[in-house]
């Protein structure tokens, strides 16, 4: 599955494929070296996720406003989420994900690249709408959007081999790990004002682990739905 670079923005100098290169260079130089994500975030177009007033900025490895207090999350921390849960799998071509805090679509799009199955859900309904607006022209048919409280996982859809949370919670919410596939993992920052990414995974003999990955900012996770 591959998104090309022509949208209704067009392709200009700020947007092009060259322009994109660039900000995957900067994640690289930043640490991720997992040539599939790599691939994956130069596969979307992040311009078609923000607003034409900020589409000069889309490349620039930072996080963007959405609206509704919220952000697109930084291009760097999308790959490092992505190359966390694909380092727990054996087999991501045929893996279910859960993204918790779809925001724009963004990186439900460049996991699309990787994972065969990527669920997002969302709480703020105008958010979920525009993320299904911003993801059309890119034609993933394995991507499969959700509106509710990601708090509560999507029990629904689980089992899943990784969840992966845009936003922080005080803890891993329970139910996370119950919806987890065996040798699953959740991927999400934990915290109040000092967040640390984290790791939870289960083991063959069923015994759970944490690890902290690194210092992150992210939105908080927050209960129930915004209707609006
Ligand atoms: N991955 C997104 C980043 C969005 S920012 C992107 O690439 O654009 C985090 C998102 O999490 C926000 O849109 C926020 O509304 C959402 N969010 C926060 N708490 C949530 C919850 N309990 N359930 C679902 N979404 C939640």
């Amino acid at each position: 599955m591959t998104a090309r670079g022509t949208s209704a923005q067009g392709n200009t100098g700020l947007t092009s494929a060259r322009v994109r290169q660039r900000m995957v260079e900067r994640v690289r130089e930043l640490g991720i070296r997992d040539p599939r994500v790599l691939a994956a975030l130069t596969a979307v177009p992040r311009h078609l996720f923000v607003d034409a007033a900020l589409a000069s900025r889309a490349y620039d490895d930072c996080a963007l406003p959405l609206g509704h207090g919220q952000t697109i999350s930084q291009p760097y921390i999308v790959a490092r989420s992505a190359e966390l849960a694909l380092g727990a799998m054996v087999a991501p071509k045929t893996a279910r994900v859960l993204e918790v805090g779809t925001g724009s679509g963004y990186a439900a799009a460049v996991f699309a690249q990787l994972f065969g199955e990527v669920f997002s859900v969302e709480r703020v309904r105008a958010l979920h709408e525009r993320a299904r607006v911003n993801l059309r022209p890119l034609r993933l048919a394995t991507v499969r959007l959700a509106y509710g409280d990601g708090a509560d996982g999507l029990p629904a859809d689980a089992p899943f081999d990784a969840i992966i949370a845009a936003a922080a919670g005080v803890e891993i919410p329970p139910c996370w790990a119950q919806q987890l596939a065996p040798g699953g993992v959740v991927v999400a920052p934990v915290g109040e004002e000092q967040q640390q990414l984290s790791v939870l995974s289960k083991d063959r003999h069923g015994q759970w682990t944490c690890r902290r990955i690194e210092p992150v900012r992210f939105v908080p996770l927050l209960s129930g739905v915004i209707a609006a």
